[in-house]
C-alpha cells in the first residue's frame, strides 16, 4: 500500500515520549507540569525544531509549533492532541494526536511544501483532568471557556493550585490570559485520537471521520430514608434508602435503550450513609452519566430519569435529583468531514463516519474555529489502561489523512504518495 507517514519514525515518536512516564512499566503516567510531563515538552519541542518547526510555549504551558505560510498573515491551521494522560494509562491517547502533527511537519519538509497558509502544531495541557479535575484544560483556556482567573482556585489531591503549578513550572500564571485565542485567529483545528472504542476494530475499517460529538449531562440522585438496627427493626418498619436506590438503578439502563442505540447511561459512583455493615442504610447517593448523540435524545433521557426518580418517592423515601453538568452535543465542520473523507477515498482507505461518545479537545476547539477529528482504531476497544494499543501502521494511516488534509486546507502542491516500506 502506498501512502505518506514513515512508521518508522511515527513508532519512534510514540515510543521517545512514552519514556516520560511516572510509572515505568506500569502504563503511562504523565501528569500536567510533572517532571515527566516536563521531559516530554522537552522532547516534543526538540522533534518539532528538527521537523523545521519554528516552537513557542504559551502562558499556560501548551506547545505551538509554527510552519509559516507563504502569507503569513493568514489565519493558522492548528493540528494536534493533548500530552498529559490518566494514572496507568497508554501511549496513545493524546501522543496519538501530537505526533500525527509532528509527523505531517517532516512530510511537509521532506516533500519540501511550502503551505500558501501557517500550520501551528500544539501539544495541549490537562485534557484528561488527571491532576485539577474537570479536563480539557488546555483546550478550554486556548477557546477562553475558562476564565484565567479560575487557575488559583484548580487544586490537585496534594491542594497545589493550578496558578502554583504554573508557576513552579517556570510560567507566570498572572500571564495566563495571553494564552487566550481570539475568535477568529484561527482558521480551522485538526484532531487525531485513538477511538477508545472497539468499532473500528470490528469492522476491519482503517479510520473513522467524527461528524459530532455527544451531549453528557451528568445527575446527582440522592434517596433518603431511616438508619436503624439491622437486628431490631422488622423488614415491614424499614425505610431503606439503598433497596429504594437500587430499584431505581435497576431501571435505568432501559432508558438509554428506550432513546436509541447511540444513548448511553452509566452509574459508576454511589456512596452509602451511615454504611455500617449491620446499620440499615439513610442515605444512598449516587451519578448519572447520560450521553446521546442529539439534543432532542439527551433532553429526552433526562427527562425520563427524572420521572423513574420522581416516581421512587415512596414508602417513607425522599428522592431528590440535582443537576450538576450539561454540555450539548457538537457538531463537527461538515465542510472539513467532507475533505478527510475525500483524502481517505483518494488514499485508498477504508471509513465510515462517527459519533465520538467521549469529548475531545476538538470538542472544546469546536467553539473557537471549523474542526474536524479523526479516529484510529483501539485494539480490543481497550484505553487508559496499559493494554491500550493501535498498530504502527494504522496510526500512519490516520496520520496520512490528516496530512493530506492540511496540505488540501493550507494550499500546498501535491506530490504523488510514495511506496511505502511496512515496519
Ligand atoms: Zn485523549
Amino acid at each position: 500500500m502506498s501512502g505518506y507517514a514513515d512508521v518508522r519514525r511515527v513508532r519512534g515518536l510514540i515510543e521517545g515520549l512514552d519514556r516520560y512516564t511516572a510509572t515505568p512499566g506500569r502504563g503511562t503516567t504523565r501528569l500536567t507540569y510533572s517532571p515527566e510531563f516536563r521531559a516530554a515538552r522537552n522532547f516534543v519541542a526538540a522533534e518539532m525544531t528538527a521537523a523545521g518547526l519554528a516552537v513557542r510555549e504559551d502562558a499556560v504551558g501548551n506547545i505551538f509549533g509554527r510552519i509559516e505560510g507563504r502569507d503569513p498573515d493568514l489565519a493558522p491551521i492548528l493540528v494536534g492532541s493533548h500530552l498529559d494522560s490518566v494514572p496507568h494509562g497508554g501511549r496513545f491517547d493524546g501522543p496519538a494526536g501530537v505526533v500525527a502533527g509532528i509527523e505531517s511537519a517532516f512530510l511537509f519538509r521532506d516533500l519540501c511544501l511550502r503551505p500558501e497558509r501557517p500550520i501551528e502544531v500544539v501539544a495541549l495541557i490537562e485534557e484528561e483532568g488527571s491532576r485539577f479535575g474537570g479536563g480539557l484544560l488546555g483546550s478550554r483556556l486556548l477557546a477562553g471557556q475558562l476564565d484565567p482567573a479560575r487557575l488559583a482556585d484548580l487544586r490537585d489531591a496534594a491542594g497545589v493550585s493550578a496558578a502554583q503549578a504554573i508557576a513552579a513550572y517556570g510560567l507566570d500564571p498572572a500571564e495566563a490570559r495571553r494564552a487566550v485565542l481570539a475568535p477568529g485567529s484561527v482558521h480551522a483545528f485538526l484532531e487525531l485520537h485513538i477511538e477508545q472504542g472497539p468499532v473500528l476494530e470490528a469492522e476491519g475499517r482503517d479510520i473513522a471521520i467524527v461528524e459530532r460529538i455527544v451531549g453528557l449531562a451528568q445527575l446527582m440522585v440522592t434517596v433518603r430514608g431511616r438508619a436503624g438496627h439491622a437486628g431490631t427493626t422488622p423488614m415491614h418498619a424499614r425505610r431503606d434508602a439503598l433497596v429504594g436506590a437500587v430499584l431505581i438503578l435497576a431501571q435505568l439502563p432501559d432508558l438509554a435503550r428506550a432513546v436509541g442505540s447511540d444513548a448511553v447511561l452509566t452509574v459508576g459512583k454511589m456512596e452509602v450513609l451511615p454504611g455500617g455493615a449491620n446499620v440499615i442504610p439513610e442515605m444512598v447517593s449516587f451519578t448519572v452519566d447520560l450521553r446521546a448523540p442529539s439534543e432532542a435524545q439527551l433532553t429526552r433521557l433526562i427527562a425520563m430519569t427524572c420521572e423513574v426518580v420522581g416516581a421512587s418517592s415512596c414508602n417513607g423515601l425522599e428522592c431528590r435529583i440535582e443537576h450538576q453538568l450539561y454540555v450539548p452535543p457538537t457538531p463537527l465542520s461538515g465542510r472539513i468531514c467532507a475533505i478527510l473523507t475525500a483524502e481517505a477515498e483518494a488514499l485508498g482507505l477504508s471509513h465510515r463516519i462517527m459519533v465520538s461518545g467521549a469529548g475531545h479537545d476538538a470538542m472544546i476547539l469546536a467553539g473557537l474555529a471549523p474542526t474536524g477529528l479523526v479516529f484510529v482504531p483501539s485494539r480490543g476497544g481497550i484505553s487508559h489502561a496499559p493494554e491500550e494499543w493501535t498498530d504502527y501502521i494504522q496510526l500512519a494511516r490516520g496520520i496520512d489523512v490528516i496530512f493530506a488534509t492540511l496540505r488540501r486546507m493550507a494550499g500546498a502542491t501535491v506530490p504523488e504518495p510514495a511506496g511505502r516500506l511496512q515496519s
